[in-house]
């Protein structure tokens, strides 16, 4: 675990606000001063209150948006390397991704069209159909029939048929039951190991970053306050803001 897939330094990301009510608003950053190393096959975890910036530096490293300082560089960046830098996203939202028209075996199929035949990219998706669990049966159905826990499903074969190196998971679980999120993110741990894959795993719930994430970097307000191995973030975490937040767990409460 010690290649680097992505370094990043002196990231800054300024958004001017939209609103109409103040007529010329001062840029806020979401991103500011991030330094930051992700290698090859680690999950990092990214925790952090809603608004402090996680899905911004999620873009940002997704190629998806421009920094407005600072650099990302993605490794191998030398010629004649065998492995390109392939990035992928899987949201939280996933009907709204989806063309409601189409059977989940050609929402899978869809992306692949561009550089493979029909024939050839629907036996792709159901490959990655049946790696994500979906049972046949149901490839023939439409998105509007699954649960949100088959649908999330659905888009992480999507995701994969992409054969990315790199996710970025944006809160892939929280808009699932409880009871579903273990499943995903068990799905998601075994994809992981059996495709060799990175991930940024975004989420504000640090009990589930924790189940899954080699490290995790912390967010507040833009800022990456700490970033530490997991057990040893939650054993020794470094700063207070860090600590507030693992305090604000409930089952970890004493
Ligand atoms: P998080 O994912 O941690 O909830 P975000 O990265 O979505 O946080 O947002 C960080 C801050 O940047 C928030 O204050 C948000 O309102 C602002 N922001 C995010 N995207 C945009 C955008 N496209 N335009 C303007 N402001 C934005
Ligand atoms: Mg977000």
């Amino acid at each position: 675990m010690d290649e680097r897939l992505i370094e990043v330094r002196d990231l800054d990301k300024a958004y001017r606000p939209k609103t109409f009510l103040r007529a010329k608003g001062e840029a806020k950053l979401a991103n500011q001063g991030i330094n930051l190393d992700i290698y090859q096959g680690e999950v990092l975890g990214l925790v952090g209150e809603s608004g402090s910036g996680k899905s911004t530096l999620g873009r940002l490293l997704l190629g998806f948006e421009s920094p407005t300082s600072g650099q990302i560089r993605y490794f191998p960046d030398q010629e004649g390397t065998q492995v390109d830098f392939k990035p992928q996203i899987v949201f939280q939202n996933n009907l709204a991704a989806m063309n409601p028209q189409l059977s989940v075996l050609d929402v899978v199929a869809e992306p692949l069209l561009r550089t493979q035949s029909r024939a050839e990219a629907r036996e792709a998706a159901k490959d990655y159909l049946e790696q994500v669990g979906i049972p046949e049966d149901k490839w023939s159905h439409r998105p509007r029939s699954f649960s949100g826990g088959q649908l999330q499903r659905v888009n992480i074969a999507r995701a994969l048929a992409d054969q990315p190196n790199f996710i970025v998971l944006d809160e892939p679980v929280s808009a699932l039951d409880v009871s579903v999120q273990a499943s995903i993110i068990n799905l998601l741990m075994d994809l992981q190991e059996a495709h060799q894959l990175t991930y940024l795993f975004i989420t504000h719930d640090l009990s589930i970053a924790r189940v899954i994430s080699d490290r995790i970097a912390v967010m507040k307000e833009g800022h990456l306050v700490e970033v530490q191995a997991t057990e040893a973030l939650f054993d020794n975490p470094q700063e207070a803001y860090t600590r507030d937040l693992l305090a604000a767990i409930p089952s970890l409460k004493v």
